[in-house]
């Protein structure tokens, strides 16, 4: 299938987990990728893996000047940029009375100030396509209430997401955001983790977690002009656990 033939691709934080998982479906559906993250050994080795078609770019998400850069890299090496996927995040799971100003600030910053820098960073080159989309990664975080910090950021990506599909309409651009339940990714799935994950995924009413390509299919649907009609659009992906 070549459901983004000639399209050039961002995907932040894509060196592993989710963003990862994105990359090889967006290869395998004919785009050129740019694979952009903090993580500069396993987003080069990735990058090598999946080919001529895919580069690196180092970039922290929360610095507008290495955004500035990063979409110059992908313009230089692909042409303007058609999809941006805003997925790079960190999780927090603190009690609020034990979260210091320094840990809420550093989440906001990473998973909610980056995705307003990503968005305004592409616009120039974003222009110059038809049919542009940006795919914000939430979470159900950003739709019902969990860890403090986490929730905070991915409810404003949630807002953010509306309040730039209607600016950037009048460019042809789309906004939607994907709001993934729990994935099976080195985010969740590590030490004791894993065990308490197992058990809850009991509660939810698919009985199971999810792996990462699941996400990306929803992800391949927005960045593809199979979703041609939607923009501000929340997708949700978690096993019925929001139903
Ligand atoms: P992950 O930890 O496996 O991957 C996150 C990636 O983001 C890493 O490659 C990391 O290097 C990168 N990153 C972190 N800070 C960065 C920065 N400042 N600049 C650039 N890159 C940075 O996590 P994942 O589970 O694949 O999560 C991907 C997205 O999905 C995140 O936004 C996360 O909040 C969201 N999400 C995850 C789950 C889940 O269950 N795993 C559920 C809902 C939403």
């Amino acid at each position: 299938m070549n459901r983004l033939e000639n399209k050039v691709a961002i995907i932040t934080g894509a060196a592993r987990g989710m963003g990862a998982a994105h990359a090889r479906l967006f290869v395998e559906e004919g785009a050129k990728v740019v694979i952009a993250d903090i993580l500069e050994e396993d987003g080069k080795k990735l990058a090598e893996e999946l080919g001529e078609n895919v580069i690196f770019v180092k970039l922290d998400v929360t610095n507008e000047a290495n955004w500035k850069e990063a979409v110059a890299e992908a313009e230089k090496a692909f042409g303007p940029v058609d999809v941006l996927v805003n997925n790079a995040g960190i999780t927090m799971n603190k009690p609020i009375e034990e979260t210091t100003e320094e840990d809420y600030r550093r989440i906001i910053n990473i998973n909610q100030v980056s995705v307003f820098l990503g968005i305004k960073s592409i616009i120039p080159s974003m222009k110059q396509v038809e049919n542009g989309s940006i795919i914000n990664i939430s979470s159900i975080n950003g739709l019902v209430g969990g860890a403090v910090g986490y929730t905070d950021s991915k409810f404003a990506v949630r807002g953010l997401t509306k309040s730039a599909a209607l600016s950037l309409s009048k460019y042809g651009i789309r906004v939607n955001s994907v709001h993934p339940g729990v994935i099976e990714t080195p985010m969740l799935m590590h030490g004791d983790a894993k065990e308490a994950i197992k058990e809850f995924s009991k509660h939810i009413p698919l009985q199971r977690v999810a792996k990462p390509e699941e996400v990306s299919k929803t992800v391949l649907f927005l960045a593809s002009s199979d979703s041609s009609y939607s923009t501000g659009s929340e997708f949700v992906i978690d096993g019925g656990l929001t139903a």
